[in-house]
């Protein structure tokens, strides 16, 4: 991309261009390295994804509640009919329905746990929450808004904030109903119209459903023994308590707090803290990738020059499968498929190199150094970027508390226990991340016939192109499994939106009252999903972490699609085409 203006760059981020140059020993010895660490951790939690608390009720439900709003005001319950209803206000409800929009449908509800739209950067409004996609790409409907970021990376507090502007263009707030969750999604083979429960006692009819729940939405715990009996003061990151810590973190200043984690909630969250912090202690079970943050101001010469549609433009270009020269091309067909994975899997190494190099320079402590190396492939965990993380190791008043891949595993009234040794906290923050959503969480979908999607999922997730499931008619689910990954996620949720407003629209000039993914077409689109899994031995090998379900390597076709975003794209415009060959249609 361009760079929009001429502050200098302190350095080139590192990426996946490095060319490898050493001997292939020492890329050998060192994939034997990350096959210990990996195994290492494997053998500590055998138990995979179960290692994690993800039904917060009881004493852990606390965890959950929104810290943002007051208690929802008593209301009326509701009970009414409306056209499109989104489970979940966040990008892919708002995008959706600005596709809706401009096709014409105006009788649009959103239902929202949380009182307002926003989803992710409603809940997660953490000290240095922001984005690491650059925010040109990331913020979506930039140019239906003509709005163009404040800087090279969005901040969350701007992120949110265009969420609501989202909302209010398109007149989203009129029917949207806040501080409601969604417990039951009845599909009504008579009426065909579904019928949408929740935890206020409404009882609303829709004729589409869009679940449109986000990825990563319900904060996890990991199950810790006797994490409960803490005394001292205790939260999630997405539910980060201001009251206590205050806005500007002022409060934590006389506080020992410890955080547990180290994904990319914690990186951006521990630099406020180290700063604010009368004393930090940071628990590490697999320390993540840091690398350059590469921002700046976005300059207004460059946005003035914009031209309608620039977004619309970029979005066009991230979809392009990537250009091989000649010479490339030449070079590839030579190539053994070994040999190409050989190649690949040095230069990540090179990378990883880079990394670790990073870390040698910038944190002075030795053995701390030595602990914030990631000893696994790029990209096995999510890669992180910013330049205030390392730096906060040579504070002081910041302690790194390795666990060398163990995790925290015991916590008393005082605080964790690690090795024998009590560290004793005023407040503790949990940086465990969110449970992967697999089906509508807290919300009991059940389609033609009564069938319970979790029942219908439990021999294997099928879906076509992942938003369609046969049964489950006038039914589309954003963002899940079987659908492409994209580090920038908006750019799939666009896709999808753009997909699923092309079917309601379909539906709608053709008087079909429903339209439901044939059997065939979603048979067809399980087994390419499962024809472009395990095409690498990537997801065995990695370290465990949420992208490979916690070491859960072999699961079919429960998980993306990964013949990449440009077929992915390509799948979607040929259904879109060919909608007879894909989809039942039924005439009220
Ligand atoms: P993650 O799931 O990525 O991280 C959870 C962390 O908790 C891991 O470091 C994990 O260790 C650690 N952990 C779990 N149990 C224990 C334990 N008992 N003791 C010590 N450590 C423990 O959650 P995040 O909230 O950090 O991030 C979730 C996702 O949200 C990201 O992957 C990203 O997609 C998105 N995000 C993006 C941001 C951005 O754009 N910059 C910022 C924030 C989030 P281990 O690795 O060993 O499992």
């Amino acid at each position: 991309m361009e760079k929009t203006h001429a502050l200098p760059k302190p350095e080139a981020p590192i990426g996946l261009a490095a060319r490898p140059t050493r001997s292939q020993e020492f890329y050998d010895r060192i994939k034997e390295k990350f096959a210990e660490e990996r195994d290492l951790r494997l053998k500590y939690r055998p138990e995979g994804t179960a290692q994690y608390l993800t039904d917060l009720d009881g004493t852990f439900a606390r965890y959950e509640i929104d810290t943002y709003a007051s208690e929802p005001a008593p209301r009326e319950a509701i009970n009414d009919t409306v056209e499109c209803l989104f489970i979940g206000g966040g990008f892919s409800a708002l995008l959706t329905s600005a596709r809706l929009r401009e096709r014409g449908v105006e009788s649009i509800r959103i239902v929202e746990r949380g009182a307002d739209v926003g989803g992710t950067w409603y809940w997660n409004r953490y000290p240095g929450v922001a984005c690491d996609v650059v925010a040109y790409d990331y913020l979506p409907l930039l140019d239906e808004l003509d709005y163009v970021p404040r800087d090279h990376y969005a901040k969350g507090p701007e992120i949110f904030a265009h969420c609501q502007a989202i909302a209010r263009k398109y007149n989203l707030y009129e029917l949207a109903v806040f501080q409601t969750t969604v417990t039951s999604t009845v599909w009504d083979d008579a009426a065909e119209m579904w019928h949408i429960t929740t935890d206020r006692g409404d009882h609303m009819k829709a004729r589409f459903v869009i679940c449109a729940n986000g990825t990563l939405s319900k904060p996890k715990l990991s199950k810790i023994k006797g994490m409960e009996t803490f005394k001292g003061h205790s939260f999630h990151t997405s539910r980060w308590d201001y009251a206590y810590t205050r806005p500007d973190l002022s409060g934590l200043e006389d506080k020992v707090v410890g955080i547990i984690g180290t994904g990319a909630t914690a990186v951006q969250a521990v630099p406020g803290l180290g700063a604010a912090a009368r004393e930090l202690f940071v628990f590490q079970r697999t320390p993540s990738s840091i690398d350059i943050r590469d921002d700046w101001a976005t300059d207004p010469n460059w946005a003035r020059k914009l031209r309608p549609g620039w977004q619309a433009e970029r979005r066009a270009r991230a979809r392009m499968q990537p250009q091989m020269t000649e010479a490339q091309k030449a070079r590839s067909a030579a190539m053994s498929r070994e040999e190409k994975i050989r190649l690949q899997e040095n230069a990540n190494i090179e990378a990883m190199t880079r990394i670790h190099q990073r870390i040698d320079q910038i944190v002075k402590n030795k053995e701390t150094a030595e602990a914030l190396k990631p000893w696994y492939m790029l990209m096995c965990k999510r890669p992180c970027f910013h330049n205030d993380y390392l730096p906060t190791f040579n504070r002081p008043n910041v302690h790194l508390v390795d666990t060398h891949g163990k995790g925290i595993t015991e916590i008393n009234e005082k605080g964790p226990v690690f090795e024998g040794k009590q560290y004793e906290l005023d407040v503790l923050i949990y940086a465990t991340g969110f449970e992967v959503q697999k089906t509508g969480i807290y919300n009991q979908i059940k389609g033609e016939r009564g069938l319970d999607l979790n029942d219908k999922y439990s021999t294997g997730i099928r879906t076509l192109l992942g938003i369609h499931t046969h049964g489950y008619p006038n039914l589309f689910i954003m963002g899940g499994y079987q659908a492409s990954f994209q580090f920038n996620l908006t750019d799939m949720l666009q896709a999808q939106g753009d997909h699923i407003a092309a079917c309601i629209d379909y539906a709608r000039r053709n008087g079909y009252q429903s339209i439901g993914a044939a059997p065939g077409a979603e048979e067809w689109w399980v087994q390419e999903v499962i024809r472009h899994r395990g095409k690498t031995g990537r997801n065995q090998e990695c370290t465990p972490g949420y992208y490979n379900f916690e070491g859960e390597s072999q699961r079919r076709q429960d998980g993306n699609y990964n013949g990449g975003f440009f077929l992915y794209c390509n799948h979607l415009t040929d259904v879109q085409a060919r909608m007879s060959q894909h989809f039942v249609f039924n005439r009220k």
